[in-house]
Parts: structure tokens; sequence; C-alpha cells
């Protein structure tokens, strides 16, 4: 009976189909090129100072509690919801928008800007529910097994959402607002996909309802990094090994079966069944070497933006900072044009900051705070020279200096720096992008790389560039939908 199971990578894909396939039954092991868990949901300790290096909240809470319930576990780690969701600063005004789940609240921020705010964000509201309720369940938590069977469950929803295919998500929050903060706030949801308003359909405004109504955004105690720790010490009571420093390099094969994969060691890793957990598109070119996913055919496709990001210790408290600011220039439009491919924009660079300690006193000594920032950049194919990483760097803490009224140059302790060139290295990021593939309708669905493989029978991907898509719940599905696909492969082969 195919019972042993290799997982490669030991991201949040890799963890929870590493803990559905134990509580099944399967006899798992992970390998994992970095020397700790987690892959981009992970942290780093300097200085006395804690920081989550990649993902700072997550949406949609009920998809870990359901992964609990499927394991028949506790969750093992303890979250708190975000009101205000987040802050917006533009350059232009001192004002700061708090972005308060109570309407009526957030309306009152808008009423010298936006008349009748709270009617229109119940409208736009409304249509986001609809169109999350609509595809949700049964678009984004399904396998296909080709495109014709996508392009059949398209076909099931609501075609009262059609147009929603035609037009952008900026162009869809114009048709309720009007005003440039409400608009650009509204619109800034595109950017957590790791793209631009304008080059992301208006399918993903379904986001801005399960911002506002249906969940929220959730931060984790003692910092995200605990989802992974308490993932962990779940696989050790399952016996799942996880063999760290270990990368995968190349494999061998006999016809559709994988016998082996090689690391950087020249040593065999084999199993019934391997679960890839490394970038699905990334992988299949890299090492098995398909010539579909050479880097010149995945340098075509379209990805997500190359983080730059900031670790700041700094030894003074921060009480003007909130948990999530977002700190937005004066040229909206000409921004977001220029931001993935014109290292231009980083003149005027927009930028978030996550105060970590805020909400999470250990992750900083005391009277000090820790900050993160996060700034998108183009990716490697658009800017590959980093050598003035240091100048981008300091414009961005001066800005943010001005805007807090406080300048934290002096009181920086602590400082660390990933380019795209370190996202890349890390974690065999195509060209640095963090987010993976980006979600254009052909890059969704049937269209983003499938999570069984096309040649070998026993191999199966997970994670964020498979489908359904990116960000921790999205992942969590994946999971999910990839113990689907080997359940049903170990059913068939052992009828
Ligand atoms: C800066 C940043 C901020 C983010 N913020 C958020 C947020 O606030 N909320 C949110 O929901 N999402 C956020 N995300 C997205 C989220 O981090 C990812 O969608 C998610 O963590 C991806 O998980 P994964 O398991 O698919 O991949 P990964 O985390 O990339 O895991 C894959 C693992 O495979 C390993 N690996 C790769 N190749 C090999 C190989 N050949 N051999 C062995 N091991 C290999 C890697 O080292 C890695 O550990 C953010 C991402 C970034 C970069």
């Amino acid at each position: 009976m195919a019972k042993n199971v290799l997982i490669v990578g030991a991201g949040l894909g890799g963890l929870t189909t590493a803990l559905r396939l134990s509580k099944k039954g399967y006899k798992v092991e992970i390998i994992e090129k970095n020397c700790n868990a987690g892959g981009r949901l992970n942290q780093l300790k300097k200085d006395g100072f804690t920081f989550d290096t990649g993902p700072s909240f997550f949406s949609m809470s009920y998809e870990f509690t359901e992964f609990a319930k499927d394991c028949n576990i506790e969750l093992p780690f303890r979250y708190y919801e975000l009101d205000p969701l987040y802050s917006v600063n533009f350059s232009r005004s001192p004002k700061t928008y708090y972005l308060y789940k109570n309407i009526a609240k957030l309306a009152e921020q808008f009423k010298d800007t936006e008349p009748d705010f709270e009617e229109k964000m119940k409208r736009y509201l409304a249509k986001s529910g609809q169109l999350f309720h609509d595809t949700v369940d049964i678009v984004i938590k399904s396998n296909y097994d080709s495109v014709f069977h996508y392009l059949r469950t398209l076909m099931k929803v609501n075609p009262v959402h059609g147009m929603a295919l035609f037009r952008n998500f900026w162009q869809q929050v114009r048709r309720y607002f009007k005003s440039e903060d409400a608009v650009q706030i509204m619109s800034l949801v595109a950017f957590f996909l790791g793209r631009t308003p304008f080059d992301t359909s208006s399918v993903y405004t379904l986001l801005s309802y399960t911002e506002f109504i249906h969940d929220g955004y959730y931060n984790v105690e003692g910092g995200m990094y605990k989802i992974v720790e308490g993932l962990v010490e779940e696989l050790e009571k399952e016996n799942v090994t996880i063999t760290y420093n270990t990368e995968i390099k190349s494999y061998s094969a006999e016809g559709t079966r994988l016998e082996y994969l090689l690391d950087q060691n020249n040593r065999k890793w084999s199993a019934d069944i391997i679960v890839i957990n490394s970038d699905a598109a990334v992988f299949r070119g890299q090492v098995f070497r398909r010539p579909e996913f050479s880097v010149e055919k995945l340098d075509k496709k379209s990805w997500t933006m190359g983080p730059l990001t900031i670790y700041l210790g700094v030894d003074s408290k921060l009480s003007e900072v909130n948990h999530h600011n977002y700190y937005l220039g004066d040229n909206f439009k000409d921004y977001a044009d220029k931001v993935f491919k014109n290292p231009d924009s980083l003149q005027k660079p927009y930028y978030y900051v996550n105060l970590l300690s805020g909400q999470n006193p250990d992750c900083a000594p005391e009277g000090a705070e820790s900050l993160f920032f996060v700034c998108p950049v183009p990716d490697l194919r658009f800017k590959s020279d980093w050598s003035d990483r240091d100048e981008i760097v300091d414009s961005i803490i001066d800005d943010f200096s001005r805007r807090i009224g406080k300048d934290i140059k002096p009181l920086i302790v602590s400082r660390t720096v990933y380019t795209p060139v370190d996202w890349q290295n890390q974690f065999n990021l195509h060209r640095g992008s963090g987010l993976g593939l980006a979600h254009d309708m052909l890059q969704i669905g049937a269209f983003r790389p499938k999570n069984y493989d096309e040649v070998f029978k026993n191999v199966f991907y997970v994670g964020a560039s498979t489908i359904p898509g990116t960000g921790l719940p999205m992942v969590i599905i994946s999971s999910k939908l990839a113990f689907r696909r080997i359940e049903e492969y170990t059913a068939k082969i052992n009828p």
C-alpha cells in the first residue's frame, strides 16, 4: 500500500499537507532547503528583537479552524482580531485614515472628502459579498482535471457577475466612490495580491467583503511564527521528521514514476508519493527541466511584486504608529503604472509598516519597538542591481520619520534588509517575486500550474503557485486540494 510520503519544502503548504496526511496514517517526512521551517512565513531574531519576516496578518481565519478540525487538533496558536484593520496616510496631507470595520465609524472620516460614504460603502460591500458567496466555494475550493472542467465550473457561477471579468479592480471601485482618497484606499487590497488595482480583476473586490464583513484581519499572539512552531510541534507528535539544509537539485525517473530526488550532496530521497511545496512553476523548470517552465518561459508570465523588506529595532516607543500602516504618495496612478517595471518609482516609494511589538511586547526589549517595512519594488527582471539598496532604505526611513513627526534614524539599534535577490535565493522564488505567480485570469484555476504532475503519477504540488493562489488561507486550501488528489491516487493504486 502506498503510504510513504516525502514532502519537499517546510513552508505552510508543506507543513499543513504533512499534518493532514500523517493524521490519515501516511508515514511522512519533510526535507527543507533552509535551516528552519516556515518558508516565507518566517522569523528573524536579532539584537534582542523579534521580527515576522513575511506575513504580518491573515484573513479568512475560518480556514485555519477548519484545518484544525480536519486534523482533529486544537489550533496550536492563538490569534486576535485587528480593528482598525489598518491605517492609511497620503503624503499630500497629515490626515491618517483608520479602516474601522464599523462602517459608520469609518464613514465619519470621509465626511469632508466623499459625500454619502456610508451608503456607497454598503452598496460596494453588498456587491463584493455577492461575488464572494457566488464564487468562493464553487471556484476556489475545487480541483480541476482539465480546462474544460474548469470552464464548466465557471459556468455554474451566477451570470450576473459576467461583467466583472471585463473590469479591473480600480474601475469597479470607481463605480461606487468618486474622491481620490476613497478610491485609492478601497483599491489598496489589490496590492495584498502582489499587483496593482489596474492589473487585478474586479473579481477580487470580493476581498473587501472578506476584510470588512465576512471575517476580518487577524494577528497571532507572540508573532506570526507561532503558527509554524505550533504546526511543527503537532508534526512531532505524529513522528514526522524534518531534515533541514537539504535542497533538491535533480531527480531520477522510470516512465511515469519518479524514483528518487537528489539533493545538493547527491543524497537520494525516495518515497511512494512525493509532494512538492517548492514553487510549483520553478520546481518544474529547475529540477524537472520541463521546457515549458524554462527561465525564458517563466519570464514571460506575470509575477507578483518583488518585496524590499526592512527590519528595524528602534530604541524608543512609537505610540504614533499602529499595528498596520500604509504610507502612500500623491501620484497613485503614475506610481501603480511604474512600480513593477520601472526602478524610478523608488524615488517616491509607497510602503507598509508593521509594528509587531505594539501588540506583542516580548518582541522588543523594554522601551524599544520592532518595525517591519514592506516596499513593493520591480522584480529582478526589471531591477537586478541592488547596489543602491541602502540609499533606497534611507529614503524610506526619512519619509517615515517625516510622516510620524519623529526622526527614528539616530534611534535605530538593529537594521536588516532583504532585497528581491535575498527573497529569490532564500526560497527559490522566480526573480525574487514575493507572492509567486500573479492571479491574472490566465494564471488561475486550470491555467495555474497544476497540483498534480503532468508526467509523474506519484508527484503532487502544494502552495502559493499552484491552485488556488497566494496568501496563508489560500495555501491552507491548497493543502486540502492536494490531500484530496493524494487520497484519490492512493485509492486508485490500492483498490
Ligand atoms: C514580504 C511578504 C509578505 C507577505 N505578507 C502576507 C500576509 O500578511 N498575509 C498573508 O496571508 N500572506 C502574506 N504573504 C504570502 C505568504 O507568505 C505566502 O503565500 C505563503 O507563506 C506561501 O507558502 P508556501 O508554503 O506556498 O511557500 P513557501 O513559504 O515559499 O515554502 C516553500 C518551502 O520550500 C522550500 N524549498 C524551495 N525549493 C526547495 C528545494 N529545491 N528543495 C528543498 N526545499 C525547497 C523553501 O525554502 C520554503 O521553505 C507574504 C509574502 C511575502 C514575501
